[in-house]
């Protein structure tokens, strides 16, 4: 099952550029780890050191539970998504994306123990190679981002010079900060750069740096490593930012580009695993006597609805076992709010339950499964409002409106049976052009009538900011299961541009879309999704903008001792109108 696809540049070429003008690169002994990220994050409280002997006890309690993540780590099946956006700086200077990749996939580390050593070892790109697998219509291996969760698959004291630099928080969690180099005489690859382990357990919560040395002809990225803690004593790999601004290659070009990683679906299979054992419950023989009570054979009318929510509920529950769909939650609830203030001001009854739910990967797409909604969490992420949020929503439920067919034939369970990575082949809900055409038209129709009608100016500003960014980021606009909001020169409710005011990339008080992450949490563990609690921020410059961009994480971290409470402080703007 585990096919590989390498498309026209893989990533580890990438990681792993031949780089001959080595030489001129610092001594192993020049530490990287930038002192300003913890002034950044505006949290570090500094404390005095401990005692030297204390400190060399610290060590190897972090090597130690080094080596226990990653004994943990081989038997998880982690999704993992990186998006990245190659960068350029315009006439102005003003850096923007001008072109992008996007990679998913399934992280899998669990050749056992005596293929430990992957990086910086002569096989790296086809050992890491073997770690991944689910690979879902991809051009690219995520595996050049994807081992960026790993300090050193070979953590050893005899390896590197750890040298303490303070106490700070993250978010709630005292860390010890530790500037970790290899040694002179370390086997290529290692880690070099700066760890922040939490002083209770002293695993190791946050690293940022590269690995070094690299071979002769090769070179590592720069990232900035999150975990979570998922469990109790379980902190895992959630978020890592990668960037670089001008790394010269061999090929007289320069990387210049940002890129984010999110890795989520730890549990999915204790998940599936709870939801047998509660439909086990439920099937009582008191509710088995209630529903005969009331039984009588379907009406074909019934029959044919009962039938299609039969195709859907496969669908949706696919989906959701896989790790692509959130389990339904509280962002669900905010999207049926809105769905029911278009139905209720245009007076549609449906006569059928409908759902919202949120797809939990970054490309811009919604779609429907029967009488089900998705959105993705990308798409969440970058609208501006809740008018806008209306505008997609109303296209969405003008299909369910209009009885736009729904192929039936995922109603035979037969159908469910293949491979995860095959579920963008398998599970396709496009539309029909004329459809789509139909929805857009019914879709201006329903937001005349809502309560949205006074805001559609936003909506369209969104729409023209879409169809700006459009031709540099493909990958972004690309969906997966539905159709594209924006494609060649047509776009989703073009109408409403018409309406729009002109795009004023200057003006810090018009706000077309959002950054990426800005909006929605996702739980790496559970999957859920909510609304991220940061509070909006004033932009101080037209810069702070970012639409649809890519920005660093700071996840503010906590003990899971106190669930719920690890908020994501992103520094991407959010307009107080949000979406409530
Ligand atoms: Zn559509």
């Amino acid at each position: 099952m585990r096919t590989l696809q390498v498309g026209s540049l893989s990533l580890w070429f990438l990681l792993l550029l031949s780089l001959p003008a080595l030489s001129q690169d610092p001594a192993p002994s020049a530490p990287v780890a930038p002192t300003t990220e913890a002034a950044a994050a505006g949290q570090a409280t500094t404390i005095s050191a401990p005692s030297p002997s204390s400190f060399n006890d610290v060590v190897d309690r972090v090597i130690q539970r080094e080596h226990l993540f990653l004994a943990q780590m081989r038997h998880m099946r982690p999704m993992v998504e990186t998006y990245l956006q190659d960068l350029k700086n315009d006439n102005s200077g003003k850096t923007l994306p001008v072109k992008d990749q996007y990679f998913l996939g399934r992280l899998d580390m669990s050749d056992g123990p005596d293929d430990t050593s992957f990086i910086g070892q002569p096989g790296f790109g086809h050992r890491m190679m073997n770690r991944l697998t689910g690979l879902y219509a991809l051009h690219f291996l995520p595996l050049g981002f994807a081992q960026m969760v790993v300090l050193d698959t070979d953590f050893q004291k005899k390896y590197y010079n750890f040298t303490f630099v303070r106490r700070e928080f993250l978010g709630e969690v005292r860390c010890l900060v530790i500037d970790v180099q290899p040694k002179e005489n370390a086997p290529p690859g290692r880690f070099l750069g700066r760890i922040w382990v939490e002083d209770q357990d002293y695993n190791v919560v946050r690293f940022n740096g590269t690995y070094y040395p690299h071979p002769k002809t090769s070179y590592y990225l720069h990232f900035d490593s999150w975990r979570l803690n998922m469990r109790a004593g379980s902190w895992l790999p959630a978020y890592i930012y990668s960037e670089e601004s001008d790394m010269k290659t061999n090929f007289g070009k320069s990387l210049h580009f940002r890129a984010q990683t999110r890795l989520w679906g730890y549990d999915l299979k204790g998940l599936n695993k709870n939801a047998e054992f509660t439909q086990i419950l439920v099937d009582s023989p008191q509710s088995i006597k209630d529903q005969s009570d009331a039984a009588a054979d379907a009406t074909p009318v019934v029959a044919q609805r009962m039938w299609e929510r039969q195709a859907e509920d496969n669908a949706v529950e696919r989906l959701e076992k896989i790790g692509l769909l959130a389990p339904s939650g509280d962002v669900d609830k905010i999207l049926l709010t809105v769905v029911n203030n278009l139905l209720v001001t245009n007076n549609i009854d449906l006569q059928s339950d409908l759902r919202c739910r949120v797809l939990l990967t970054s490309p811009l797409e919604s779609f429907t499964i029967g009488h089900t909604i998705v959105m993705s969490r990308g798409l969440l992420d970058v609208l501006p409002d809740e008018a806008s949020l209306a505008m997609v929503l109303a296209h969405e439920v003008s299909h369910i409106v209009l009885g736009h067919q729904f192929d039936t034939k995922l109603a035979f369970n037969d159908r469910m049976f293949f491979p995860d990575e095959d579920s963008f082949q398998r599970l396709d809900f496009k539309r029909r052009s004329a459809d789509e055409e139909a929805a857009d038209t019914k879709a201006l129709e329903v937001l005349k009538n809502s309560p949205y009608k006074d805001k559609l100016g936003s909506a369209g500003l969104f729409l023209r900011a879409l169809q700006q960014s459009a031709p540099q980021l493909p990958n972004l606009i690309r969906p997966h299961l539905g159709n594209s909001m924006a494609s060649g020169k047509s776009i989703r409710m073009s109408a409403l541009l018409e309406a729009a005011p002109q795009l004023e990339p200057q003006r810090t008080d018009q706000i077309a879309a959002l950054p990426l992450g800005g909006r929605i949490k996702l739980d790496p563990w559970t999957d859920h999704v909510e609304l991220a609690k940061a509070k909006p921020v004033a932009l101080t410059s037209a810069r702070e903008k970012m639409p649809f961009e890519i920005t660093p994480f700071f996840p503010y971290l906590s003990r899971y001792a106190t669930p719920g409470s690890e908020k994501v402080a992103l520094t991407a703007p959010v307009p107080s109108d949000g979406v409530k």
